[in-house]
């Protein structure tokens, strides 16, 4: 789950990170009432989960209250990159002087932990990286030792930080490496870590995604979600333990283990160019043990989908049989009853593929229909979608 950035600021608080004093407001009221408590100059910047606010307009300085409210009027309801404005934080404006990038992440083709320090810090981290990769510097940081305060030198001294920030920039990074452990983050970037005018190293900006493995020992985090903000579709999946993410297309898919839904996505994008461009509603893998419930449960979810015109369901029988497989679609037919409205395509293959394909023969569905391979499910399903 990434967080907002006035959730990742106050998770720096927390844990000791230093950053500004700042409140966060849904109306342009609000915000000048934000400003008038921080006093002086304001930042506002529109709260959206996307990089690249500031060159987007959507962080802007305010000279006064009133200037916040006029600013924080013209931030709230933008769209920046598809994300609509719906609150904006207020914050103390940073005198600047220099601008740096700090990132812990999980680097997985690595399998360990990653710092990532730049002097170069500001807008664009892609593009130093891309442009100057010698400004970047990248430091493996193992599991078990984590970051010590001689390996925050090491990182320091590898970014080549002036010696007049390194130890407060060593300090930050002990205390992001908390942040990032004790949270169970997988991302945790500050950019732009700024030296200000009086020497004080300041997180002003800051990313922060969580591990929803963990959610399990994090109780705290179930806050942090932004219901507002969810896919209802997605919201709804989630409370039934399906792991489903809604793309762009009309096929609804349903699959048993990730690898056969990814490869079940490509193939029906592929027969979807012959059938006017149709692509993949979902991902929705129902895993190993599918039970008619889990069935059921995946299909109203697919149906419930505006978008979706036809349902692939494409079963690989391993320790689940085919037969099972095959009853479960025919009681989650019977539980959803009159909610199945779409044409449904299932290809079924693997452990007791021929008991599974004559129980849906004998159910004899009016809306099920069944494929003997892959490909031809996937073009089927599409043409359906097409119609
Ligand atoms: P992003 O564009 O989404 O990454 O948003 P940031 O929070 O990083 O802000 C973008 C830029 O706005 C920063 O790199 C700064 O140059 C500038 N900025 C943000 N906060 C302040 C501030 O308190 N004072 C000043 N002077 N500039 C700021
Ligand atoms: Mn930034």
């Amino acid at each position: 789950m990434d967080l907002f950035e006035y959730q990742a600021r106050d998770i720096f608080e927390k844990h000791g990170v230093p950053v500004l004093a700042a409140a966060i407001a849904t109306t342009a009221d609000q915000a000048e009432a934000a400003a008038t408590a921080i006093g002086g100059k304001v930042v506002v910047k529109a709260q959206v989960k996307v990089g690249g606010r500031g060159k987007a307009g959507g962080v802007k300085l305010a000279e006064n209250p009133k200037d916040a409210r006029e600013k924080a009027g013209a931030i709230l309801g933008m769209d920046i990159k598809g994300h609509t404005v719906r609150t904006v934080m207020i914050a103390a404006a940073a005198p600047i002087e220099a601008e740096y990038y700090l990132a812990i992440l999980l680097d997985r083709s690595n399998r360990t932990f990653l710092v990532m320090a730049s002097v170069s810090g500001g807008m664009d981290i892609e593009e130093v990286a891309h442009t100057a990769p010698e400004k970047l510097a990248k430091v493996p940081v193992s599991a078990v030792d984590g970051i010590s305060l001689a390996k925050a030198k090491e990182i320091v001294a590898a970014a080549k930080f002036p010696a007049d920030v390194a130890d407060q920039v060593s300090d930050v990074l002990l205390k992001l490496w908390e942040v990032f452990q004790s949270e169970d983050a997988t991302l945790v970037e500050v950019n732009p870590l700024v030296k200000t005018s009086d020497g004080k190293i300041v997180a002003l900006d800051g990313k922060v995604t969580l591990d929803e493995n963990a959610d399990f020992r994090q109780p705290d985090h179930q806050s942090l979600v932004d219901e507002a903000g969810e896919n209802p579709l997605e919201a709804a999946a989630k409370e039934k333990g399906l792991n489903y993410v809604k793309l762009e297309g009309e096929v609804g898919i349903i699959g048993n283990g990730a690898g056969l839904v990814m490869s079940t996505l490509d193939v029906v994008a592929y027969a979807g160019e012959k059938h006017g461009g149709v692509r993949p509603a979902n991902f929705l893998d129902i895993g190993g043990g599918a039970s008619a419930q889990i069935m059921a449960d995946g299909l109203s979810i697919i149906l419930g989908d505006k978008d979706v015109k036809s349902v692939f369901v494409n079963v690989f029988g391993g320790i689940t049989a085919c037969d099972s497989v095959a009853n479960g679609i025919v009681q989650a037919l019977e539980l959803l009853g009159p909610k199945a409205t779409k044409p449904i395509v299932v290809r079924l293959d693997g452990n007791n593929v021929l008991e599974g394909r004559a129980i849906l023969k004998a159910a004899a569905h009016l809306l099920v229909e069944q494929a003997d391979t892959m490909d031809g499910a996937a073009n089927r399903a599409a043409e359906l979608a097409a119609k």
